[in-house]
């Protein structure tokens, strides 16, 4: 996919916020400094596009990346980081849980889990919310690089096993060597038909 033109169109926390238009959405999900930005900036072929976040107390919004005019990519904050109170985590999940099941152009998710670890209890309780309001789900593990090649069939295995998963509902991916970015487009292709 040749990718000229992305921009962040808007960050919002309220539906009203949300763009007008009708393009498909591609929402990514994983908890914070999992590699969310990093896939953002292989997809779009940007080097440091989608800044890495990691920054605890700031607030949490839904970025829109408009991609080509065509798609947007929709970064969702992190789940799972300690340091807000409580009031704000149900802030944030409110907000995540209304643009999850009221958005209509919403395609598909990617849910980001750390390739290196075998999947946590948030990482399968994000999947079984996913598809509980039945929305398609790629779970693409991040830092692959990190691995040898030769344990990353045993890698796959575990991440299938762990999260109860079929062959093609899963890639592995690195944002320093790019692989697994074809798979992904091509699913975000795919759920979305652009
Ligand atoms: P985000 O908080 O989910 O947006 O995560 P970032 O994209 O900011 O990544 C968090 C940290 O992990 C940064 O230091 C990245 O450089 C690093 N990182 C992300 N993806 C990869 C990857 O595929 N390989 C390696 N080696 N590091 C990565």
């Amino acid at each position: 996919v040749n990718i000229n033109n992305v921009n962040l169109e808007i960050s919002a926390v309220e539906p009203k916020q949300y763009p007008r238009s009708n393009h498909p959405e591609i929402a990514l999900v994983g908890r914070s400094n999992v590699g969310k930005s990093s896939l953002t900036n292989v997809l779009v072929n940007r080097k440091n596009y989608a800044h890495t976040s990691n920054q605890p107390g700031k607030t949490q919004t839904l970025n829109f990346y408009n991609v080509e005019n065509k798609i947007y990519f929709v970064d969702i904050p992190g789940y799972g980081f300690a340091r807000v109170s409580k009031m704000e985590r149900e802030k944030w999940a409110t907000m995540i849980e209304t643009y999850l099941t009221q958005r209509n152009q919403l395609d598909g998710a990617i849910n980001l889990i750390d390739g290196r670890h075998k999947p946590t209890q948030t990482d399968i309780q994000m999947k079984a919310f996913l598809e509980y309001y039945q929305i398609p789900t790629l779970i693409v593990a991040t830092k692959m690089d990190k691995i040898k090649k030769s344990h990353w069939n045993k890698s796959k295995s575990l991440i299938k096993k762990t999260m109860g998963l079929n062959d093609d509902q899963l890639v592995l991916f690195s944002a320093k060597t790019r692989s697994g970015k074809d798979q992904i487009w091509n699913w975000i292709q795919q759920q979305s038909g652009v």
